[in-house]
């Protein structure tokens, strides 16, 4: 990928990151895979950056785990079920599958490739999955709010901590 990719990998190389993290992140264009979240903007979104396992570990073992330490052959494809993604995004995410959704075709099979289609795919439904569920969670924000505001009209606030 020539000497400025080499460059970047040898800067980054002293935090720990392979030349195939380095790769993944740059792929990503170095934000949320998920929501789109720009991951160095800030010390905590750069502090809450973390890797997702696009199929879960705990289905998929063939695919999860460090890609340095894996057979040749499996490097690649656990490579390329990783993605960096925000921590909101990772937990909500969490272990759902989205390989297996009633009503559409499974993408990856067991003991099959895991090809960088399968993974654009998957992601895409990952996508529309934590879409969903940041929707569902923000219309609990908004009514939290309004009950505290709602309760403060009435109780007028005095802050004891000043
Ligand atoms: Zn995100």
């Amino acid at each position: 990928m020539g000497d400025s990719f080499d460059k970047l990998c040898e800067a980054l190389a002293e935090f720990g990151w392979s030349a195939g993290a380095v790769k993944q992140v740059l792929d990503g264009g170095i934000q949320c895979i998920y929501c789109g979240k720009p991951m160095l903007q800030s010390f905590d979104d750069f502090r809450l950056w973390e890797n997702d396992h696009i199929l879960p570990k705990s289905k998929y073992p063939e695919l999860a785990g460090d890609p340095e330490k894996k057979k040749e052959e499996e490097e690649e494809a656990t490579r390329r079920n990783l993605v960096g993604a925000c921590r909101v995004c990772n937990l909500l995410k969490s272990s759902w599958d989205p390989n297996n959704i009633e009503g559409e075709p499974e993408i990856y099979t067991k003991g099959g490739d895991f090809t960088d289609d399968m993974r654009r795919e998957l992601i895409r439904r990952s996508r529309v999955y934590i879409h969903k569920l940041r929707t569902r969670k923000m219309a609990e924000l908004n009514d939290t709010r309004r009950a505290f505001e709602a309760y403060w009209a009435e109780h007028p606030r005095v802050c004891d901590c000043q």
